[in-house]
This record gives structure tokens, C-alpha cells and sequence, in this order.
């Protein structure tokens, strides 16, 4: 089959690979009919991730057949369509009886944090991705989604991450009605965050970014306030005299280690380290909440980071929440918001290439090139 293969920082290429087969009773084969390229892959790109190994194929975003079942598998057949969420999860471990997909114990046994994912390193758990023509699916009676006859497929792509991580983000802020919700980022996790702000009950989002071309479309997509933080000498100042100098009820932060590395890399012109990543979110996000608010964090560090600026988030009584999304969790909610026509998901994406160029996709995505917000790529087949 063709597939991503992973050659070395900042070098993916398309290749052939051997076909996936089923490895275990309850492994299903997806054909993969749609895959993106997510903010998180960028951190694999961009050689951050341990254990990256080279040929091994990313992608944890996806959308596709069932081609093949093992023996024990009971929820699915050949030709059912299905979303997979991004978590590779059990079901019935410790997290997994807690509605924590993302800290699954059984897919990543050897880990601490992190459970299974999807094309994301043997630090999540060896499995291969999505961004190839088929992929392996274990424990496909638990993952894997069917996708309704109502639900456009490129909404059920997004299903597999962006939104529900951006709309477990907004959760985790504990959003009140009418509260003030700032989110950092607008990239498609932040897109959903704002969006999702509303829906949970907001009465003021604000989205931070540099770019003006995705502070444009938030501003239509989630009929927010946009700060380009480019134009801004002190954040905090900058919201606190937005809110009447209380500061937000909620910061969400949907930028993490390495885009707030590269951003300000392209901001100052300086060679950062980006390993040490750049706590510039986090110290915007603890500052600029109020006293007694609650930052919640989806933007992805890495294992070792720890530049939290946890003096002023101790003084300040601040709830701080965090993890990979759980996604099998938000799917019923989500789909009923699409039907009910609150959201359009696949709205935010702006690009689809064929898998054959998932080299050049990366490099647009990475370089926010030509008004790139998703790319998705298509497998031949
Ligand atoms: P993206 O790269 O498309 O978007 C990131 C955005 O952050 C960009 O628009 C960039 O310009 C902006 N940015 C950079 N520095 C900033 C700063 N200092 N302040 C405000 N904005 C800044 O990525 P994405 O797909 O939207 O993903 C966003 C983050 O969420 C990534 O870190 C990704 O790894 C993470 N993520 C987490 C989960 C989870 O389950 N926790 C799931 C998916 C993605
Ligand atoms: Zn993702």
C-alpha cells in the first residue's frame, strides 16, 4: 500500500509499505477514505516526539472502510463506514471504565501519561497511522464509530479529533454562563474551542493569534473577538483592560509547546531551542485569567517540559485542567450539535491533496502557507 513514511525531521515522503493485517481477534483493517494532518503531527515533523522511529507512518486522524475483521470482533462487518477516534483505547481498564480513552492503560502499558494514539511514536504506543491507504484498528469494537448516512464524511473527519479536543477544552474550562472566554491558538483546535465556548454557554470568546488569515475565519466561523497578539505589549494588561481589569473567567490554551516555539522563532527572527519549547502560552494564559479562574491546557508539551509558571497559578487560586481528549466520549453530543446545524465542521478545512503529496502538505501546513487552517489528505483507491 501507499503510505507516510517517516524519514527524519522535517522529511516525510510517500511510500509503498506492506498491507496491515489482523495481528489479533479483535484488530479490524480500515480503508483509509480520508485522513488529516493534525497540529500535533507537526510536533512528529518537527522531530520532538521520542521514539520517533524512521518508517513509521503518522496520521491519527482518519475516516474509512472496514475491510477486514478478526474473529472476536462483534460491533462491526466488511463495508461499514467508520470515524476512529484519535485515543487507541481498550474500553475496560481502570481510565477507560472513567470515560479517560486518552489515558488508556492497556494500549501504552509501559508509559506513565499518555495511553495509545494513533501514528504518534512509540511514546503512544508503537501503532501505526492513518495516513496511508489502510490502517490497523485494535479493539475495534470499542474505537471505531459507524458514520450516520446524515453526517458528511469530512465532519466525521473531524470528529476524530479537532472538535472534540477543542470542545473538551472549553469543558475542562468550566465555562459559566456568560463568562469571558479566552482561547490561545486559531489553528482548528482553537477554531472548535471558541466555537465550543459558545455552546457551553459563554457570553464573550476571544481568540488570540498571530495569523491574520485564521483570526479572519474565527471571527466568521465563531462570531468572536480576535486579538493579534503581534500588535499587544502585555497580554495580561491587554485582557485585563478588556475585562474591566478583572481578567477572563476561562484561558484556554490550544497552542502548546512547539507552535509557541516556532511562532515567536518567526516573531523575533531567533533561533530558539525547541526542545526547551516556549512557556509564552502558559504564562499568557495564568496571567491573564482572573483570580479564582481555570486555564485549560490541550496544547501538547512535551513529557519533560516544565516551565509552568506555577508561583503566580498558586497565588492566584487557579483550577488548572488538562489532558489529551477523550474523544469516544463527546461523538453523541457533537454529531447532534452538527444536526442541529450549530456547527459545520469541515469548514475549516481548506485543503485536500492527494496522499501521493503528503510531503508538500506538511510543508504547507508547518509554514502556514496559502491560507492552510486543515489539510486532509486522499488516498489513492
Ligand atoms: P495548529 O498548528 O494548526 O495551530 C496552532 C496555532 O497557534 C497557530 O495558528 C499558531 O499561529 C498559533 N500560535 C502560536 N503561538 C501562539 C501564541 N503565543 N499565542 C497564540 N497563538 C499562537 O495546530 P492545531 O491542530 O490547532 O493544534 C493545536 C495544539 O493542540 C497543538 O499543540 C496540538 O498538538 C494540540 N492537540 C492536542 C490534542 C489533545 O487531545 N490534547 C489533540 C489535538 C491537538
Ligand atoms: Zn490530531
Amino acid at each position: 500500500m501507499l503510505a507516510l513514511n517517516y524519514r527524519g525531521p522535517y522529511r516525510v515522503r510517500a511510500s509503498q509499505k506492506p498491507d496491515p493485517v489482523i495481528e489479533h481477534p479483535n484488530d479490524a483493517i480500515v480503508q483509509v477514505l480520508r485522513s488529516c494532518i493534525c497540529g500535533s503531527d507537526l510536533h512528529l515533523y518537527h522531530g520532538l516526539v521520542p521514539d520517533t522511529r524512521v518508517g513509521t507512518t503518522f496520521g491519527h486522524e482518519f475516516v474509512g472502510t472496514v475491510v477486514d475483521i478478526g474473529d472476536s470482533v462483534q460491533n462491526l462487518q466488511r463495508g461499514d463506514r467508520v470515524l476512529v477516534p484519535f485515543n487507541v483505547f481498550c474500553g475496560s481498564c481502570y481510565f477507560c471504565q472513567r470515560e479517560l480513552y486518552g489515558n488508556c492503560h492497556n494500549t501504552n502499558p509501559q508509559a506513565t501519561a499518555v495511553g495509545g494514539i494513533y501514528g504518534y511514536s512509540h511514546t503512544a504506543g508503537g501503532f501505526d497511522g492513518g495516513q496511508a491507504q489502510f490502517v490497523r484498528v485494535p479493539f475495534a469494537d470499542v474505537g471505531p464509530t459507524k458514520i450516520p448516512d446524515d453526517l458528511l464524511l469530512e465532519d466525521a473527519l473531524m470528529l476524530t479529533d479537532a472538535f472534540p479536543t477543542g470542545y473538551q477544552a472549553a469543558e475542562m474550562g468550566g465555562i459559566r454562563e456568560g463568562d469571558t472566554v479566552v482561547v490561545f491558538g486559531a489553528g482548528p483546535v482553537g477554531i472548535f474551542a471558541a466555537k465550543s465556548a459558545w455552546l457551553l454557554g459563554a457570553g464573550r470568546v476571544i481568540v488570540v493569534d498571530h495569523l491574520e488569515y485564521r483570526l479572519d475565519f474565527v471571527r466568521n466561523f465563531a462570531q468572536c473577538e480576535t486579538i493579534d497578539f503581534k500588535s499587544v505589549d502585555d497580554m495580561a494588561i491587554h485582557i485585563k483592560k478588556m475585562t474591566d481589569w478583572l481578567g477572563a473567567d476561562v484561558c484556554i490554551d490550544c497552542v502548546g509547546c512547539e507552535a509557541a516555539g516556532s511562532a515567536l522563532q518567526r516573531l523575533t527572527g531567533v533561533k530558539l531551542k525547541m526542545q526547551a519549547g516556549s512557556a509564552t502560552v502558559l504564562h499568557w494564559a495564568i496571567n491573564s485569567v482572573r483570580k479564582g479562574g481555570t486555564v485549560s491546557i490541550v496544547g501538547v508539551y512535551g513529557p519533560t517540559f516544565n516551565a509552568v509558571p506555577i508561583g503566580n497559578a498558586v497565588n492566584k487560586g487557579l483550577t488548572l485542567r488538562m489532558n489529551q481528549a477523550s474523544v469516544k466520549r463527546h461523538l453523541p453530543r457533537l454529531m447532534e450539535h452538527i444536526r442541529a446545524g450549530h456547527i459545520e465542521p469541515h469548514k475549516v478545512i481548506t485543503h485536500r491533496m492527494p496522499l501521493e503529496e503528503v510531503s508538500d502538505a506538511y510543508h504547507l501546513f508547518s509554514s502556514k502557507l496559502d491560507g492552510c487552517i486543515k489539510p486532509v489528505l486522499i488516498p489513492p483507491g
